[in-house]
Order: C-alpha cells, then sequence, then structure tokens
C-alpha cells in the first residue's frame, strides 16, 4: 500500500505504529484497517466457499459434525468441545478482569482517557514494549548469554544447548533469503534437534530463542525411548516444554546472573512476559469460541454478515478493555485476520491448554526449582507414551480448565507483577 508517497507492504508500515505520537499511531493504524478492508468482499466469498466443503469433509468421514473430525485428527482422546466451552468460561470470569486490569494499566501509563487499537501492537491486543529493549547486538551474543541462562535453570538441560551451539545446530541470525520465522524441527536420522529462527536483536528474540531451547530439550528427552511413534507427541504437551522454559529463564534474564539486562530491565521484560500470558487467554477464547459456533452453526456461519456479529460478541465478551468505538467494521471483521480460522481450523486452543500447564511448571518452580525441573523433565522424557493429563501430571500439573486452576495463576502472576514492579 502507498503510505507518504511510498509503496510498503503492511509489515513494514506497522514498524510505524512504534512511535510515541499517538497521531501518526492513528493515522497508520486507520491506513492498514482500510487497506484490510478492502479485501473483506473476498476474503468473505472463500469462506463461502471453503465452510461446505468443511462440512462435506466431516460427512465424508463419518461424522455429523467437522468438529468431530478435526478431534480426531488433532489425535485429541482428552478433553471434549464442552472442556473447551468450561475453559472459555472461566477465562471470562477470572482473566477477563485481570486482563482488564492491565490495559488499565496500560490507559494510565500512557494518560489517554481510553485505550485504543493502534495504543497496542500485534493482533489488536499486547501492549507494545516502548521504548524497546535491546538485550545483544550479535548473534554470538545472544547464543552465548543464553546458554549462560540455560546452565543456570539447569545445567543437564544447559548442556544439551551447548551441544548444539558445538555441532552447529542454530540457525539464529536474519539474513538476506531467508524465511521469515522461528521454530525448532527434528533431525531425526541424528536424534538432534535444530533451531531456526531471525534474531534482529530485540526480547521477542530472547524469548523465542528460549522457547525454541524447550522445545529441543523435549526432543533430548524422549528420543532415548526406542520407537519413532513415541516421540510424536501432540501439541498440547509440546507446548508445556516450550512455554515453561520461557518461565523457567526469567529469573537469569540480568546480566548478573549471565543474561542480558540491567535489574530494572529484566524486571521489566518478566512483567511484559507475565502480562502477555494473561492477555493470551481472553484473545484464545475468542478465537475458540468462534470456531465452535461456527461448526455447531453451519447454517448461521454460512452468512458473512452473523459471523461478524459473532466475532463482534465475542470480543465484547472477553476483550472489554481496549474501546473500540467508532470502529465496527474494522472490531466486527477480526476473524478475518486470524490465519487458523482460515487454515488450521480449531487449532488454537492447544496454546491455552499448554499455557496451564506451563505455569503450574513455573509456579512449582518458585516453591521448589529442583523438584519442578525433575518433573519437567522427566515428563519431557515420557515422549507420546502416556495420555495428556498424565504427562500434566508428571510435569507437576494438572489438566484441568476450571476457574480455579486459572484463577490461582492468574493471581499469582498479577502477585510476581506487583513485586517486579518494586526493583529499582
Ligand atoms: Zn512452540
Amino acid at each position: 500500500m502507498i503510505w507518504e508517497g511510498q509503496e510498503l507492504t503492511i509489515t513494514q508500515l506497522k514498524l510505524k505504529l512504534q512511535t510515541d505520537d499517538r497521531s501518526v499511531r492513528e493515522a497508520v493504524w486507520k491506513a492498514i484497517a482500510e487497506r484490510r478492508l478492502a479485501d473483506r468482499p473476498a476474503l468473505n466469498a472463500l469462506w463461502e466457499k471453503f465452510l461446505p466443503l468443511r462440512l462435506q469433509m466431516g460427512k465424508n468421514a463419518g461424522y455429523d459434525n467437522f468438529r468431530d473430525l478435526r478431534w480426531k485428527q488433532f489425535k485429541r482422546f482428552d478433553y471434549t468441545p464442552d472442556d473447551c466451552i468450561t475453559f472459555h468460561n472461566a477465562i471470562e470470569k477470572v482473566v477477563v478482569p485481570a486482563a482488564t486490569r492491565i490495559y488499565e494499566r496500560q490507559r494510565q501509563k500512557l494518560g489517554v482517557d481510553t485505550l485504543r487499537p493502534w495504543d497496542l501492537d500485534r493482533d489488536d491486543v499486547y501492549p507494545p514494549s516502548r521504548p524497546p529493549l535491546h538485550p545483544f547486538e550479535t548473534v554470538e551474543e545472544l547464543v552465548s548469554k543464553a546458554d549462560a541462562i540455560l546452565h543456570k535453570v539447569d545445567p543437564e538441560l544447559g548442556d544439551y544447548f551447548s551441544i548444539m551451539r558445538k555441532e552447529g545446530l542454530l540457525d539464529l541470525d536474519n539474513r538476506k533469503g531467508k524465511a521469515p520465522g522461528g521454530y525448532q524441527s527434528s533431525l531425526v536420522q541424528s536424534r538432534r534437534p535444530f533451531i531456526f529462527m531471525n534474531a534482529v536483536g530485540t526480547q521477542d528474540d530472547v524469548q523465542t530463542l528460549l522457547h525454541e531451547a524447550g522445545h529441543a530439550f523435549h526432543l533430548f528427552e524422549s528420543i532415548k525411548l526406542p520407537y519413532s511413534q513415541q516421540w510424536e507427541y501432540t501439541s498440547e504437551i509440546a507446548e508445556v516444554a516450550s512455554m515453561s522454559m520461557e518461565l523457567l529463564a526469567a529469573p537469569y534474564l540480568a546480566a548478573s546472573e549471565g543474561g542480558y539486562y540491567t535489574p530494572q530491565e529484566a524486571a521489566r521484560a518478566e512483567i511484559e512476559h507475565l502480562e502477555q500470558n494473561i492477555l493470551f487467554w481472553p484473545f484464545m477464547a475468542v478465537v475458540d469460541a468462534f470456531q465452535h459456533w461456527v461448526y455447531s452453526n453451519p447454517q448461521d456461519a454460512a452468512s458473512t454478515d452473523k459471523c461478524d456479529a459473532k466475532w463482534g460478541e465475542l470480543w465484547a465478551r472477553f476483550i472489554p478493555g481496549v474501546d473500540w468505538s467508532g470502529l465496527e467494521d474494522s472490531r466486527v471483521t477480526g476473524w478475518h485476520r486470524k490465519l487458523h480460522i482460515f487454515q488450521i481450523p480449531f487449532y488454537y486452543v492447544d496454546y491455552g491448554l499448554a499455557q496451564i500447564g506451563a505455569m503450574q511448571v513455573w509456579r512449582n518452580s518458585l516453591q521448589d526449582k529442583a523438584k519442578a525441573i525433575r518433573d519437567y523433565r522427566s515428563a519431557l522424557a515420557l515422549g507420546d507414551t502416556r495420555p495428556l493429563p498424565e504427562l500434566f501430571a508428571a510435569a507437576g500439573a494438572k489438566f484441568s480448565f476450571d476457574a480455579g486452576t486459572l484463577g490461582e495463576l492468574v493471581a499469582l502472576s498479577e502477585k510476581r507483577i506487583h513485586e517486579l514492579e518494586q526493583v529499582k
């Protein structure tokens, strides 16, 4: 699209949202929103085309409901669609109020009347890190400090990471012609993990590397099992491995512990991380609840107007802390901007469930770190040889979706945020 006479991609234009000048942010945000709305009819037409195809796929496979087919494809044997509804209700009850408090703090920090979408960053949900943290200059610095941090988490896990450094299993720098993104993949012949990412010097890069290191440790621990099927764990437990590592590493982000930051910067990175976790659940609930509605009410969902209305209703229910007045068309078409809904239906709740597990591992580590790490590693070593609730239990976590479990984790996060705010 054209911005100030220059042709820019939306990704390039989004960088201009990082300015402190609110009126510029508003103008940029509105320009992006307008460009996206130009695709509204095309995206609606696609939806009208593939929704009936999905319903037919479900029928062809012998299911009344496409959702039942997806449940089998994802090997979801340990929780039902009803459990997801319970999860949404628990989020509404105990997470939404905490998320609203985070938005309120953000509003006060900015000194504005209401928090508008251009005061936020990704997915119209997360407050940006401003001014941005600069944890490292070179990839060597990123890696050597991550190595020190991971050795502090656990010497043997740290040694796994050192093996990856030594054997050239890290491709972390951003360079011309390299595909975007970040992930861990498995080199099963050599029984080694591999991490790919595009580091440019941000806290996001640090968090991504720690996250992918958690996935890599999952492989190191489980690859000792004899059969390849035993390594094919599902995303719910895989993301417990990775998200836990982000949280377990947080106490060592300061330079005095081998990490990147001053004590104040380390506290800020941890606060923002805990806030992101809390804000993720309500957003996940919108995405997931929307899809449960679509495939339980396919006749209504065939109408894109009704999809818009449902998305708007869910957004108001789960994310009431942001003021979208006057931006109704953008607000109700948020489902167009969530690729999972279009490309990987029903894949998203996995992250929400994994976060319940990871935050319990973190809670355990605050009480008894040695035991928490031991349990975490023994859960990873089980690979896919046990049902999810048993894998969670091995990690010292309850596989449950209720307001009690979530409420405890939210309260603990808020308490920790409060402590970190005192770091001077
Ligand atoms: Zn992951």
